[in-house]
């Protein structure tokens, strides 16, 4: 049975394999030798040896899929990108410590996701923006070397793919180039595992699960260790990096059976190829889509080209009366989840690493399709 297309931007399209093998160990998970242990993954103990079996291999797999290197810590946590917003200046905000003030953080705003990240912030410590394109209605990512850092900033904070105004960082800043100590903090929600990373200009980075990587409930932390121990005195042990970090993630339970899907997404990227495999097939996705935009007098995307999101593609009917009629045509097409953002309006086709080829082109053959019958 073909399934229609899923354009959800999160919780969003799993592979239909990764579903289906967890469909058939729902009752009984089978061991990696065939070998069934009695019992489903949500019915195990954290602290067994079955699971702590697939906390092992999804953890190991995920690091050789992003080529972590071994001075970071993986860190399977919940509570969502949201979260994050407040662990992350709780925990990194005093790595430069001044009696005086507050811990500083600089934020470079991108959308709405960064804009959130910032206003979190301000609660914890002396948030700032240090570049933003707000008033471009953000449609480009503002060039680094024209954000204003700051020398006391513990980190700067960006959010590398802006999951509702589309946009992308197509290269991590090299903070130390730009005159900076900071660490780099990314959000990399709706794009982790789209790419390569290029760790080397990374402190830590922060995901929900819920976009690329499996289902909600689950947030990806990779910290480096040196940024480890410098929580608030006020942090919640739980979301104390280091006290997760010298837990392996259980010192409280962890979301166990969004780890195990996560873990059978992480074995699905590898037999796709892995993670430049992966990107090649986003770059290609992408280009079809925005080149069917681009080309029409009738669809149209704001964003500069260079800051175009591979994942998240917004864009709008010139006649935006004609909204209603095309999402109701989608459906029917099995075309699901197209409307876009409350706050950006128009549509989004949200392409990650789940959606295959045929799924674009299936779309962008509707949007012709559906340009020719009005036109
Ligand atoms: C979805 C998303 C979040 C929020 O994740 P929650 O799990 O809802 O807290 C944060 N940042 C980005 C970039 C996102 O796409």
């Amino acid at each position: 049975m073909q399934r229609p297309y899923n354009f959800s931007a999160g919780p969003a399209t799993i592979p239909s394999e990764v579903l289906s093998q967890a469909a058939a160990e729902m009752l009984n998970w089978p061991d990696a030798t065939g070998r069934l242990c009695g019992m489903g993954v949500m019915e195990m103990s954290h602290r067994g040896k079955e699971f702590l079996s697939i906390y092992e291999k999804t953890e190991a797999d995920l690091r050789e899929l992003l080529n972590i290197p071994n001075q970071f810590k993986i860190l399977f946590m919940q509570g969502g990108g949201l979260a994050e917003n407040a662990i992350v200046p709780l925990n990194l905000s005093a790595l430069r410590p001044n009696p005086e003030t507050r811990g500083a953080a600089d934020f470079v705003v991108t959308g709405s996701w960064s804009k959130k990240s910032l206003d979190e912030a301000t609660k914890f410590c002396d948030a700032r923006v240090a570049a933003s394109d707000q008033i471009n209605g953000f449609t480009r990512i503002p060039e680094p070397s024209t954000w204003n850092l700051r020398e006391k900033a513990s980190y700067v904070h960006l959010c590398t793919n802006e999951t509702i105004n589309g946009l992308e960082f197509h290269q991590l800043p090299d903070l130390k180039a730009l005159g900076s100590a900071a660490e780099l903090v990314i959000d990399f929600s709706s794009h982790v595992a789209s790419r390569p990373v290029d760790w080397s200009r990374v402190g830590l980075a922060f995901g929900g699960a819920q976009k690329n990587l499996g289902p909600a409930g689950l947030t990806l932390v990779v910290v480096r260790e040196d940024l480890l121990g410098h929580a608030l005195p006020i942090c919640p042990s739980a979301f104390d990096y280091q006290m997760v970090a010298s837990n392996q993630s259980m010192y409280n339970t962890p979301p166990t059976y969004a780890i195990y899907i996560a873990g059978l997404v992480f074995q699905w990227l590898k037999r796709q190829g892995g993670v430049l495999a992966m990107e090649q097939q986003n770059i290609a996705k992408a280009k079809l889509l925005y080149d069917a935009i681009d080309q029409s007098s009738f669809y149209v995307n704001k964003v500069a080209l260079d800051s175009r999101s591979r994942m998240n593609v917004p864009f709008f009917l010139r006649d935006e009366s004609r909204n209603e009629a095309f999402l109701t045509g989608a459906k029917e097409a099995g075309l699901l989840q197209l409307k876009g953002h409350k706050s950006v309006g128009g549509m989004r086709a949200s392409i990650y690493n789940a959606m295959p080829l045929e799924g674009v082109q299936t779309l962008v053959q509707y949007m012709r399709e559906f340009e020719r019958t009005l036109s």
